[in-house]
């Protein structure tokens, strides 16, 4: 039987700020296990929550770059449910008035709608080590931000490969906002996805089965997969998938029940009484707006209408931050969009993907290309150029002139190489004279190249020769 596959995402996303959602612990990665806590992340006795304003800010930033609805009154509430990283025993969340509603992002040709964002805190960690398990509270009161996308409206998203395409889009509109660095691998974003199938056609929905514990986009992919073949099977079989939640086990490469049919009742949410309703000013919204960095998908316009980009090299540039912003300050010195596009896509992010971290200044790479360009360095002795330079704190110039590979442009040098040539072999210039065999020609070049010790440019040494040898 045929199916069509609805995808819903809910995606977790830590909040770049200086301090916790509700305390002013530091918000950092990876200091000492529960170093950054206080009585009010710790969930004591008395303990006041105060909300971090500058977090409410980021939220609404996350909700303008995705086009969003901004809630002028949002409200937080608690979530209350045990886990032994949850000191408080509940979750300060957002579930009836969230900062921002009805947003939505382009996917291939699509426009995905998203239902909210919302703000909340995260949860502690928990480490488990051979017979022990330990609980590092550092990342507990993080603001975290979770985006649920609307698989109630059309389109949606219905295949694994869309909704990697989605979560990668949305990454790096997080980056260039600047609102999260969603590094996946220190748990910075996190995706639980829901998967349901229906006869192909029908209007009503089937069963929604959840998966949690999806570590990085490439398990996504796996696990969306073989959820749409798993429930593919039952059906088939004319069995009935059961509403649940299950845990995808990467190592396995499957998933397995985890608990069924929860829904939001079952967390008891209620308004916290500790805190206030929050107001949103449309004047700070404004202001917000009005800040927004740069964003992807006008940065890519830019690329390919103004500097004359194809979409792929677009596309390229686009996809690390780091990569993009050294392009762009590259051509503030030199203004040669596709020649700096090309020199950043095939040198310079061959070597930062080696090295984690681009390792040259943007003066002397520009050095480098303008150097080519004048024909005063040869192309690949250009590239070995690079390499020597790459990670020290050597000049590009001085570099070259120590290698000796800067190329000497006086005329009159290179002529007189070219006529003691011609005279020395004078055999060879005859025998061309004769043959007029573009072989022998490029023999003499290659002499000339040879007695200038690579220095001359080759093309002018042969135009120079064909005028001489007419
Ligand atoms: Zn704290």
């Amino acid at each position: 039987m045929q199916y069509d596959v609805v995808i819903g995402l809910e995606v977790h996303a830590e909040l770049k700020t200086q301090t916790k959602c509700f305390c002013s612990c530091k918000n950092t990665y990876g200091d000492l296990p529960n170093s950054n806590c206080c009585p009010v992340c710790m969930g004591l006795p008395g303990a006041l929550p105060v909300l971090n304003k500058f977090a409410v800010e980021q939220t609404v930033r996350a909700g303008l770059a995705l086009g969003f609805e901004i809630n002028k009154q949002a409200l937080f509430e608690r979530k209350n449910y045990f886990y032994p990283d949850l000191a408080k025993a509940y979750q300060i969340s957002q579930l009836e008035k969230p900062i921002c509603i009805n947003g939505h992002l382009k996917v291939f040709d699509k426009e995905i709608p998203i239902n909210r964002i919302h703000l909340e805190e995260d949860a502690g960690k928990l480490v488990h080590k051979d017979n022990v398990s330990l609980v590092d509270y550092n990342r507990a009161g993080v603001p975290l931000i979770e985006l649920v996308t609307d698989a109630l409206k059309q389109p949606h998203i219905e295949s694994a490969d869309e909704a990697i395409e989605f979560l990668t889009k949305l990454r790096q509109i997080y980056i260039y906002a600047g609102v999260a660095d969603c590094i996946v691998e220190k748990g910075q974003m996190r995706a639980d996805v829901n998967v349901s199938l229906k006869p192909k056609g029908s209007s009503e929905f089937g069963t929604k089965v959840e998966m949690k514990n999806i570590m990085g986009f490439k398990a996504v992919h796996r696990a969306i997969t073989y959820e749409i073949q798993r429930q593919k099977e039952i059906l088939d079989e004319g069995g009935v998938i059961e509403q649940e939640t299950r845990k995808w086990d990467n190592d396995k490469g499957e998933s397995y029940t985890l608990r069924t049919k929860e829904n939001s009742e079952d967390y008891r949410y209620f308004p916290d009484p500790d805190l206030l309703m929050v107001n949103i000013d449309q004047k700070d919204i404004d202001r917000i707006k009005d800040s927004m960095p740069i964003l992807p998908a006008q940065l890519k316009e830019k690329f390919m209408n103004e500097y004359g980009l194809s979409e792929y090299d677009s596309d390229v540039l686009l996809a690390d931050k780091e990569v993009c912003d050294f392009f762009i300050a590259c051509l503030e010195d030199y203004f040669k969009p596709k020649t700096v596009a090309n020199w950043v896509i095939t040198e310079v992010l061959a070597r930062q993907k080696l090295e984690g971290k681009i390792l040259v200044s943007k003066e002397n790479l520009v050095w480098i290309i303008k150097a080519v360009d004048d024909k005063k360095v040869q192309r690949l002795a250009a590239k070995d150029l690079l390499s020597d330079i790459w990670g020290t704190t050597l000049s590009a110039e001085e570099q070259a002139r120590k290698k000796d590979i800067l190329a000497d442009l006086s005329t009159d040098f290179v002529l007189e190489v070219i006529e003691k040539v011609v005279k020395e072999k004078s055999g060879v210039v005859e025998q061309f004279k004769r043959e007029k065999d573009p072989k022998i020609l490029n023999f003499l070049v290659g002499q000339v190249m040879k007695e200038t010790r690579g220095k001359a440019n080759a093309q002018a040494v042969l135009q120079k020769l064909t005028d001489m040898l007419k």
